[in-house]
């Protein structure tokens, strides 16, 4: 079992993403703006006419903490949460999965998508090293 993410109106298609080993990213069609997380209005405009694009699914370690306690369920400890600067320029928060030890990643460290079929109705994007 994992940590199941909040699934709304607004991030459906965030998830259908996802499930479809798309990483997408809230796009403004008013105005182009790109947004993460994504929400029912446009911060710059304010429309709501909402559209996505598919991001490259790469980026750059922003910060990363290491989580060492408390257990978190369906999980094995360490785990590394990193916040991560997509080439589309929004920031996004990941788990980064394949590391030889915890404390192996930088700040600055180029990082790809990758997707954890949980189950039939949750994928969740993980980041490894690129
Ligand atoms: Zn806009």
């Amino acid at each position: 079992m994992a940590v199941r993410p909040m699934v709304n109106r607004d991030s459906q298609f965030f998830w259908d993403g996802t499930q479809a080993g798309e990483l997408r990213i809230q796009v403004c069609n008013a105005c182009g703006t790109k947004r993460f997380p994504p929400g029912p209005a446009c911060r710059s405009c304010e429309a709501y006419d909402q559209g996505y694009e598919v991001a490259s699914g790469e980026g750059t370690v922003f910060s990363y903490v290491v989580h060492r306690h408390p257990p978190v369920p369906g999980k094995e400890l360490p785990i590394v949460i990193a916040l991560v600067d997509l080439d589309e320029g929004v920031r996004m928060i990941g788990e980064v999965t394949g590391l030889p030890e915890a404390d192996d990643l930088q700040i600055g460290d180029r990082l790809r998508v990758d997707f954890d079929r949980v189950d039939d109705e949750l994928t969740l994007p993980i980041w490894r090293k690129a």
